[in-house]
């Protein structure tokens, strides 16, 4: 069967990575997380104080060091997951944090910062057969792609989500935190100059507040084999 490509875009914690990964082992494609590459970026700025006391970013000094940042995914073997190297550290569970969180949408507005990722992403898929989720992957890393779906629910029913996830991590978090970061994450992401969160025109848009996991995922497999029959 001829491979297609999949851009999942929505808004921050509404389940796209989820559905994502699960379609892709599903039809044997690749799955990459684009919000990893910028939460990995956000990381190597924590972690070399490119963050300014008033919560702004030494973007001249950044895009000094963009060139020596690398990112890439392996599977782990036992869980079968996708895991995030920065320079060939695993940092799956540091790029989740809410510290990061809170940073990611201010790195993720720098235009060279996305110039640099969306490069790599595009490169990633360059074969097709590659499942990617996002903000951008419908209208500006992918425009082509054959399937395009943007995902949208309640801020409120996110938040949930996001805490029940970090919670279940063992991270101690607040549900007031969470959903105010989801909220400014959205605004960030919505209005920012480079590439703001929109939907493609030709998205197929899932509302998905009151679906479970195993709705969405029969919801997507259904929507892909009708594009992929045709
Ligand atoms: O998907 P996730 O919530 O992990 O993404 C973290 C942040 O990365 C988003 O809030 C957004 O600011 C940024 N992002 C982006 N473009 C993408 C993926 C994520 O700007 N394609």
């Amino acid at each position: 069967m001829r491979k297609i490509t999949i851009a999942i875009d929505g808004f921050s914690s509404c389940g796209k990575s989820t559905m994502a990964k699960d379609l892709a082992k599903e039809i044997g494609y690749i799955y990459i997380d684009s919000g990893a590459m910028y939460r990995a970026v956000t990381l190597y700025c924590l972690r070399n104080n490119l963050f300014n006391d008033d919560g702004g970013i030494d973007a001249v000094a950044l895009e000094k060091h963009i060139g020596d940042i690398k990112i890439s995914f392996r599977l782990n073997d036992i869980t079968s997951r996708p895991e995030t190297l920065l320079n060939g550290e695993n940092v799956e569970t540091e790029i989740r944090t809410m510290e990061v969180s809170s940073k990611v949408s201010i790195v993720a507005a720098l235009g060279f910062v996305r110039e640099a990722l969306v490069k790599l992403q595009q490169e990633m898929g360059k074969n097709k057969g590659i499942v990617m989720d996002g903000r951008d992957i419908g209208t500006v890393v992918f425009p082509d792609a054959e399937l395009k779906i943007f995902v949208i629910a309640s801020a409120e029913i996110r938040a949930k989500r996001r805490y029940d996830e970090l919670t279940a991590k063992g991270q101690t978090v607040s549900y007031e935190e969470i959903l105010a970061n989801v909220v400014e994450r959205d605004r960030i992401d919505q209005t920012r100059e480079v590439s703001p969160l929109r939907k493609a025109d030709d998205a197929i848009v899932l509302d998905n507040s009151d679906m479970s996991i195993p709705e969405q995922k029969i919801w997507l497999k259904n929507v892909f084999d009708k594009v992929t029959n045709v």
